[in-house]
């Protein structure tokens, strides 16, 4: 079949799934209920997804069971199913994350994908119907987990494509939209006081930034500043959760079994308390119960076989947190300070005895003593701005060293006492699921965890060295884009990228070695595209920066969903824009460029050291020179420069020898275009003070290199030409090489000489 052929039948398929989307849609919206035209929808929806069945499960108020509203083929009896690892659908609903399963009894696949998961056979033995593939998506509306959405057994028994996982998300979302309208759903936990005039949205947002600043809750500021009564608070709470809301009780008795091996400290850290109920079945009281991280953590440690959970404010859960365990309240919704907790941990130092058996370390990694280190040492690293947190044991009897990585520099934040570093590292093994039995081969695993209500992500890997054990973790913050006119472009570069990106199709580079800020600035671009007229796909390992209006996916390599099959089911999607986290493989760079030639705008990276470097990269890759020429808009290298404490720096004149250095790196022309006097240019140093740590430097800045397709430089492309004359066609038509861009800056006091020499050489 003809690749023309191909991408006809292609966009067929995608307009009919388009329009019948908007029939269902309208379908829904109409309807009175969900219940009542759901039968009718059926046909429709299973033709689309080319499924034999479905069923569509929605969340009960306790927030821990799912109960069907609509299945298939059903008598009308209703299945509940636990938020647990005992069925597909129920894993679905406690982790939200969509699942594409082939072979839903092949129990080695699903151990894959979480240790415990199981495919629940009684709904089979009962009906005789067998079930081979299967797709289960959350249904969301925002992060609060309204039910999920159920497809069995692809019509042709091919099994369902990555594509119809994408489907099965997006109808997923129209019935989210119907949930939430039923159960008068609001998209803010405040909301509701905003829609009931209780309070306008500007107040609410001061109240928030407020809380945020003062570290207090924002409870207590509605409360005390605005006088809204905590019953009208809970009432908000419960729209929003839709969970039950409770305030304090004395004479609630709350059951001491449940509370053995928990401590007040612990409690307060994480804010919630069981309060009804026993092992086999409790209810716990929590002031966020969205906090996917807390739950997890909290049923590994209550080892109750069903939780459901009410909300409450925080002062409320502290009180009964006190009541319970007798505690003053001195010091509530304080975190415990490093220094005090480095004193504990000095205190106790001899009471330790150095032992080696595995359950007793897991014990010891939950103590609350250690578990309050390890998370304030995450908080005063994230605070600082950390990309990297090392945790490194040290010989013998000396204490282990915890350094932190700020601004592309390592300094130290304080020293463990060397006989409980193995506790530390249990710690955040137990926090990213890794075997802590296991202490003599490396491993990989990741965690997330918020922080003043912000998502953080940490990528941890733990490392046998000859002192022991030792753990690096990555922060990765979930954080919104930077604007373009932060990237510190000149003039010169910003036009031209701007040019470049107005093309609707093409393909659009940013290259450089890890850490050079390449996914900052392919943000701060699509930031720039994001309109609401453009559907915008993203691919990403991980997703760090998160924008409203885009649609951004995390591939799962482990799964076989990579970046090359992410784009094939992008391509299905209707997209304007794709942004490919990575052209690591032929593979992928190949269906990058076929995408940008059929009138989709493509961006993406690569680990090239310049732009021209870049072409010679992936025409090596085997990419098809003449697609490839056609496909380019251009090409952007990238590195991260320290940049001077704008408080202390010192101005200086160079000597002679560091103006020629400037001069002849920069040309000789180009350098008299620039219009600096040499007998008057000045400079800048570092020096120190308080505000930057005494290092004399804040913050960094990107030094680019743009190269731009042209119509020279495609015919160079085409012919495979040498990397030197690539290079010099580049600086001919506008490029200004990294060095060039460096020195700019230097010139303009925004770094200094040895940051200059540093990255250059680098
Ligand atoms: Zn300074």
């Amino acid at each position: 079949m003809s690749a023309a052929r191909q991408a006809e039948i292609r966009n067929a398929r995608l307009k009919h799934f388009q329009e019948k989307i908007v029939e269902i849609k309208n379908k829904l919206n109409e309807a009175d209920a969900f219940s009542s035209v759901i039968e009718e929808l059926e046909k429709d929806i299973l033709e689309l997804m080319q499924a034999d069945r479905m069923t569509v499960y929605r969340c009960s108020r306790n927030g821990r069971t799912i109960t069907s509203v609509f299945a298939s083929g059903s008598d009308g009896t209703v299945i509940a199913v636990p938020l647990s690892t005992t069925s597909i659908s129920g894993y679905v609903a406690l982790s939200q994350v969509p699942l594409r399963i082939n072979a839903v009894h092949n129990a080695e696949l699903l151990k894959e994908i979480h240790p415990k998961l199981r495919y629940d056979t009684s709904f089979e033995k009962k009906t005789g119907y067998r079930c081979d593939s299967m797709i289960a998506v959350p249904i969301r509306k925002d992060k609060i987990l309204l039910g999920v959405l159920q497809f069995i057994n692809q019509v042709e028994g091919k099994g369902f494509s990555q594509a119809d996982l994408i489907s099965a998300t997006e109808l997923a979302l129209l019935i989210a939209d119907k949930f939430g309208e039923e159960f008068q759903a609001t998209s803010n936990p405040y909301e509701y006081l905003v829609k009931n005039g209780r309070l306008t949205q500007k107040q609410l947002d001061d109240a928030l930034e407020k809380s945020r600043r003062n570290k207090s809750p924002v409870t207590r500021l509605l409360i005390h500043d605005h006088q809204i009564a905590p019953e009208e608070i809970g009432k908000s709470l419960e729209k929003y959760y839709q969970v039950p809301f409770m305030q304090y009780d004395q004479d609630l008795e709350v059951p001491a079994d449940l509370l053995e091996e928990l401590n007040a400290t612990y409690l307060k850290r994480q804010c919630w308390i069981p309060i009804k109920g026993d092992r086999e079945e409790a209810v716990v009281l929590i002031d966020d119960p969205s906090d996917y991280n807390r739950i997890m953590e909290m049923e590994r440690i209550l080892n109750v076989k069903k939780l459901a959970f009410m909300v409450g404010l925080r002062e409320d859960i502290f009180k009964f947190i006190n009541s319970v365990f007798n505690t003053t309240s001195a010091g509530d919704g304080e975190a415990m300070g490093l220094d005090a907790l480095m004193d504990r941990l000095h205190d106790d130092i001899d009471l330790v005895d150095d032992v080696d058996d595995d359950s007793a370390d897991a014990a010891a990694a939950n103590d609350s003593t250690i578990v309050n280190l390890v998370n304030q040492i995450i908080v005063e690293a994230f605070r600082a701005g950390t990309s990297d947190i090392h945790i490194e044991p040290s010989k013998g009897k000396s204490p282990a060293i915890v350094r932190i990585r700020v601004d592309g520099l390592c300094r130290q934040l304080l020293t463990i006492p060397f006989n409980r570093i193995k506790e530390v590292v249990t710690r955040i093994k137990v926090m990213s699921r890794l075997d802590i039995a296991e202490r003599r081969k490396p491993q990989d695993g990741k965690c997330k965890i918020r922080i003043s209500g912000k998502n953080v992500e940490l990528r941890v890997a733990t490392l046998p060295t000859v002192n022991g054990e030792g753990a690096v973790l990555r922060i990765l913050a979930a954080g919104g884009a930077m604007p373009v006119d932060k990237l510190n472009l000149t003039d010169h570069n910003r036009s031209r990228i701007e040019e470049a990106i107005s093309h609707p199709h093409g393909l659009f580079l940013v290259v450089g070695p890890t850490g050079s800020g390449k996914t900052t600035t392919l943000h701060a671009i699509l930031g720039h595209l994001n309109t609401t007229d453009r559907k915008i796909w993203t691919a990403e390992d991980p997703v760090e920066i998160t924008q409203p209006g885009l649609q951004q996916v995390q591939v799962q390599p482990k799964i076989g969903f990579n970046f090359a099959a992410a784009m094939r089911a992008f391509l299905r999607a209707d997209p304007d824009i794709i942004l490919i986290g990575e052209m690591r493989d032929k593979e992928t760079s190949h269906i990058g460029v076929e995408a940008s030639l059929t009138g989709h705008l493509v961006l993406s990276t690569l680990h090239t050291n310049s732009a021209p470097e870049t072409i010679t990269r992936l025409l090596d890759l085997g990419l098809d020179p003449m697609s490839f020429s056609d496909a380019l808009l251009g090409i952007l290298a990238q590195r991260l420069m320290r940049t001077l404490c704008g408080d202390c720096k010192e101005e200086y004149e160079p000597s002679q020898q560091e103006k020629e250095y400037l001069m002849n790196n920069y040309g000789a022309i180009e350098f008299a275009k620039l219009g600096i006097n040499p007998a008057k240019m000045n400079l800048y140093k570092a020096k120190g003070c308080a505000r930057c740590g005494d290092t004399g430097y804040r913050g960094r800045t990107g030094i680019h290199e743009f190269l731009q397709s042209t119509p020279e430089m495609q015919r160079m492309i085409y012919r495979n030409a040498d990397l030197e004359d690539m290079r010099k066609q580049a600086i001919k038509d506008g490029m200004r090489t990294l060095f060039q861009d460096g020195i700019g800056k230097v010139l303009r006091g925004q770094s200094d000489m040895e940051q200059l020499r540093k990255v250059v050489s680098a």
